[in-house]
């Protein structure tokens, strides 16, 4: 290699030296997570404290990795757990396996499922990386729980709740390109997104 090869080295490694810096102090310093980052799931109520999910499996079937197992059990109609029928009686996933895809949360007929924006939880033991219904089903404030071995952050707990669908369940041309969250327990109604084309929602979208 010449000095002139040498120079242009430099160069390149001066001009870095000014330029903004985009890493940082990982893990003092975190950057806020986007709204829609896949991390540990939760399994959602409604608002009246419901449980959503129905344990029909779609999301164990959809799933890639094959790590949830789910089974359904009927309803006691004197006690019920969920509005429908059936109800979630087992759920658990295998995060030794998870790829965070987000199929599951896809699959999911009633939202029930979905993905908070916690990525930092390690393990010890095996059996805590298999998350069962009582760790992952939302607290009685909507919230998900912290479990000891998570390192939850500011406002990872926040958005998880309701999933973007692309139109509304009723199918109003009203609310063609605007994605929309369902309603949750301690979190109420999110405001509806704009749609790709960035148009103002239409009235009553909201
Ligand atoms: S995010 Fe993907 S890999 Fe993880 S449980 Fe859901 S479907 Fe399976
Ligand atoms: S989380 Fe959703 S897809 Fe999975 S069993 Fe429950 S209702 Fe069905």
């Amino acid at each position: 290699m010449g000095f002139a090869d040498s120079l242009k080295g430099f160069k390149v490694t001066f001009e870095q030296m000014f330029k903004p810096r985009i890493t940082t102090q990982y893990p003092k310093e975190k950057k806020p997570k986007p709204e829609r980052f896949h991390g540990r799931h939760v399994l959602n109520r409604y608002e009246d404290g419901m449980e959503k999910c129905i344990g029909c499996e779609l999301c164990a079937g959809v799933c890639p990795a094959k790590c949830i197992h789910v089974r359904g059990a009927d309803n006691d109609p004197d006690n019920p757990v969920s509005p429908g029928e059936r109800y979630g009686f087992v759920y658990e996933i295998n995060y030794l396996r998870c790829i965070h895809c987000d199929m599951c949360v896809e699959a999911c007929p009633t939202e029930a499922i979905t993905e908070s924006k916690l990525f930092e939880f390690s393990f010890s033991h095996r059996d805590q990386a298999i998350y069962t219904k009582e760790e992952l089903v939302v607290a009685d404030d909507g919230k998900p729980q912290n479990l000891p071995w998570e390192d939850w952050r500011e406002g990872e707990d926040k958005d998880t709740s309701g999933w973007m669908r692309a139109t509304a369940p009723a199918g109003s041309a009203n609310f063609e390109g605007i994605p929309l969250w369902s309603g949750e327990l301690g979190y109420g109604v999110r405001q509806a997104e704009r749609g790709q084309s960035n148009a103002e929602p239409s009235e009553g979208a909201e």
